[in-house]
């Protein structure tokens, strides 16, 4: 059943550059599908290097007048696009699983998530401060001034269609800088739709541009964003192989760049963990975006003591689980008493999916709901893949398990759901594997739970720490003084101890090694990725 939300009038079939909605100079355009059943939502343009360049010229100018702005008057217009981004929270959810799959549930999450960034850095940008130092000799003083960069090129991808996105501009624009976007060819959608709500809330044309383009543009639309000499600053969210080839580029003309690449997050379950809790947490952060985030656990690391019984509790929830269409909701009509009894399951059902912060404010609009009579509940928890390559990988990675001896204790199959163009897959546990299996090595990136044993906190260490990138990590234990030693020795950028959900905008994220470079969000952190620091050293003889 398609959502009844107004969706179509935050919809736009062309690229925003300059304050202006504009058709590629070339005049080709690209097909973006609903991946839960193939369907063409519409085109938008197919951009090239022309395009790309036109924008950065536009974000210069603005950058000018932008720079200028005193940081509140910056703010008051970021608070404008923050609040507009919350009133249109069905819309832009909607449209959301429309290019993305996940269930409703989840956009909504991510639409306040979303949000909460640009909210975030509008207070983080009128409190950037300089230091005031004392000379070397007695005639200095040093002063450091932070200023804005200029021109930001920015690379997102599709799990995160609206939060990748504020994340990055919300912290450049608060900073004073300007934007030039590329979203991913899959979601180019949200991105355009968060452009109409900043053009709504009054931001100066050229302070945020969106160009679109297929993936096969991709590679000349991002030479373009990480080599001209206009653009400061290169951020990307993406694979480690892609950002390593962004990172190559931006450094012919030495650009300050920041990198969210790949993980391979170990969740760890010592024998002292609350096993239920350690359960809950898994299912959360496994099976959000159908097993699509960059910190999705991704080496589920057993101790041999309690592992039978977490398999066992997991397979129950796993069981559970709900696969198909994202805008699948189911509407429970009646008196009180079931519309009450529905507010448990419901209870049940959002805690599975998104960030806590924000299910509560989803149980209590449920609750409004349910005392009007009618509830509604999020059907499906696992959304369509992205797309085929996902599907293969997926099949791939089942493969290498079973042969190494791998057991699957759950799942194992793709789903056919609807007209069967979507690639659905059960969410799916596996037991019994080795440091040697690919799921050790690589990415699952979708719902797919590998589960290793070990026996001491030191061996387990060895094996988390087994791998070149370094995004989250995650584990369950009750001795904390074995919390703070596993805390300090996992080479992540974001450890969880006893919390499967590392992110918001408080929390500094990134990752080490070939996780990324840099921080995004954080006190001071991810504002002053987007800042030049300059020291003035005063004569006053
Ligand atoms: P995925 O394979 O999951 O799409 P990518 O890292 O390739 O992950 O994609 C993330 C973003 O990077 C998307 O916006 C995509 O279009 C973009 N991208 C992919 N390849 C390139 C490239 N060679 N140059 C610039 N951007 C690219």
């Amino acid at each position: 059943a398609m959502s009844s939300s107004s969706y179509k009038s935050l919809l736009r079939e062309k690229a925003f550059v300059n304050g202006q909605w504009v058709n590629a100079a070339n005049r080709e355009s690209f097909p973006v599908y609903n991946p839960a059943n193939g369907e063409l939502v519409c085109k938008v343009p197919d951009m090239g290097a022309a395009d790309a360049t036109a924008a950065i010229a536009h974000a210069q100018v603005a950058f000018e007048a932008w720079r200028g702005k005193t940081p509140s008057q910056r703010a008051a217009l970021l608070h404008s696009w923050e609040r507009l981004i919350q009133d249109r929270c069905e819309d832009l959810a909607a449209l959301m699983t429309l290019e993305n799959g996940k269930p409703l549930a989840e956009s909504r999450g991510e639409v306040a998530y979303g949000a909460s960034f640009i909210r975030w850095f509008a207070e983080e940008g009128i409190r950037v401060t300089g230091q005031t130092l004392q000379g070397p000799t007695p005639d200095k003083r040093i002063f450091t001034l932070k200023q804005p960069q200029g021109v930001c090129g920015m690379i997102t991808p599709w799990n995160f269609p609206a939060a990748m996105i504020t994340r990055k501009a919300g912290a450049a624009l608060a900073a004073g800088c300007t934007v030039v976007i590329k979203p991913a060819e899959d979601t180019p959608l949200t991105a355009l739709a968060l452009c109409q709500l900043a053009a709504d809330a009054l931001l100066p044309p050229g302070a945020l541009n969106v160009v679109t383009c297929s993936r096969s543009r991709a590679a000349e639309v991002g030479r373009v964003l990480t080599t001209d000499p206009a653009v400061k600053h290169v951020s990307f969210t993406g694979s480690t192989d892609t950002g390593k080839l962004l990172l190559a580029q931006a450094s012919s003309t030495v650009k300050r760049v920041t990198m969210e690449l790949g993980g391979n997050a170990p969740f760890i379950v010592f024998d002292s963990a609350d096993v239920d809790k350690a359960v809950a947490g898994l299912i959360q952060a496994k099976f959000r975006n159908t097993g699509q985030t960059c910190v999705c656990p991704n080496r589920i690391f057993l101790q041999r003591r309690v592992s039978q019984k977490f398999l066992a509790k997991l397979c129950e929830r796993v069981a559970e689980m709900k696969v198909g269409d994202g805008f699948e909701v189911c509407w429970l009509l009646g008196c009180w008493g079931i519309a009450s009894s529905a507010h448990g399951l419901m209870r049940k059902q959002f805690s599975t999916s998104n960030q806590g912060e924000f299910d509560k404010g989803s149980e209590g609009e449920l609750h409004k709901r349910s005392e009007g009579g009618i509830a509604q509940a999020a059907g499906t928890q696992l959304g369509p893949l992205i797309n085929a390559a996902a599907e293969s990988k997926l099949e791939r990675l089942l493969a290498d398990a079973k042969q190494r001896g791998g057991r699957v204790l759950a799942g194992g199959q793709s789903v056919k759901v609807g007209s069967g163009a979507g690639h659905f897959f059960q969410p799916t546990v596996v037991s019994g594997l080795g440091r040697d299996s690919a799921c050790f090595r690589e990415e699952i990136f979708g719902p797919l739970v590998a589960a290793f044993e070990f026996d001491s906190e030191a061996d387990v260490v060895e094996l988390a720490n087994d791998c070149r990138v370094g995004l989250a990590g995650y584990f369950y234990s009750a001795d904390v003084g074995q919390c703070w030693r596993v805390a300090e020795q996992l080479n992540v950028g974001m450890v969880g101890v006893n919390e499967s959900m590392v992110s918001s905008c408080i929390a500094p994220f990134g990752g080490w090694n070939e996780s990324g470079l840099g921080s995004e969000s954080g006190v001071g952190y991810g504002i002053e990725e987007y800042l030049n620091l300059k020291t003035v050293v005063l004569n006053l003889a």
